[in-house]
């Protein structure tokens, strides 16, 4: 896709972005009315690889990181990126993955992995962004949230999105009942040694009876050493445990 089949027309105050020949709909409603023309979100990257961590690692996706996060944690490994941001329209972001060929993958099965810092914090913009995205594509690609689980989702956003990745870090207890009802949450807690296990058994396991085949256990770690070094230990945590062992193929492979 060239840029210049991928044409940006102004009419009076208001853009259009008009994608002739690339087989996605311009970007207005039936009614010929824009959509959303005006909503933004704060973005901090976005880039197409493969999911590194958890139930779906290895699957092809486009990653698009919101800036910001509700909590601090000192073991954060993505604080350099969540830091930054920039307000970017939708027609912004779009018009990136239109010219990279992302949407033809999406179309086509890619996952979307909706990722942070905390994502959940620009929820409302989210969801809006995700249901013009649907509505460009003509379908809906698998969504995967990333959360840290201290913020409720929204029934709609909810229903529409398909999987939710939770890596609690506090005991939210109506964020937590929330998650554990859901048949789409995959739970991911990061080990350092292995008597975390207590604290995620005791925490969030036993008190919100959560279904060990849900729960992947994974490495704490920076470094590609790091993640090597602690991972036999988890491995036999998860035996022990009968959860699952989680990679960190971004670490550990330095994919991007
Ligand atoms: S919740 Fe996640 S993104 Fe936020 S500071 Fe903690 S580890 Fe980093």
């Amino acid at each position: 896709m060239t840029s210049k089949q991928y044409m940006k027309v102004t009419t009076g105050s208001r853009n259009i972005v008009n994608n002739k020949n690339s087989g996605f709909p311009p970007f207005a409603g039936n009614d010929g009315e824009l959509l959303h023309m005006k909503k933004k979100l704060k973005v901090s990257e976005f880039f197409y690889s493969i999911q590194g961590e958890g139930s779906t690692a290895g699957t092809p996706s486009v990653f698009l990181r919101l800036s910001g996060c509700n909590l601090d944690c000192s073991f954060c490994d993505a604080k350099h990126l969540w830091s930054k941001g920039k307000d970017s329209s939708f027609n912004q972001v779009i018009e990136e993955w239109q010219k990279n060929g992302w949407l033809e993958n999406l179309k086509s099965g890619a996952h979307l992995i909706l990722t942070g810092g905390e994502p959940l914090l620009q929820q409302p913009a989210l969801f809006l962004f995700i249901k013009h995205l649907d509505k460009l594509l003509n379908l809906q690609p698998y969504i995967e949230v990333e959360t840290n689980a201290t913020i409720l989702f929204d029934n709609d956003f909810l229903n529409r999105i398909n999987q939710i990745n939770a890596s609690p870090k506090q005991v939210k207890h109506k964020v937590l009942s929330q998650l554990t009802k859901s048949t789409k949450t995959k739970f991911k807690f990061v080990i350092n040694q292995p008597q975390n296990i207590e604290a995620v058994l005791n925490n969030y396991v036993l008190p919100f009876n959560i279904k060990r085949r849900n729960v992947w256990l994974m490495p704490e770690g920076k470094t590609k050493t790091a993640i090597q070094k602690k991972s036999p230990m988890i491995i036999e945590l998860c035996k022990k445990q009968l959860m699952n062992f989680s990679p960190r193929l971004q670490i550990q492979l330095g994919v991007r």
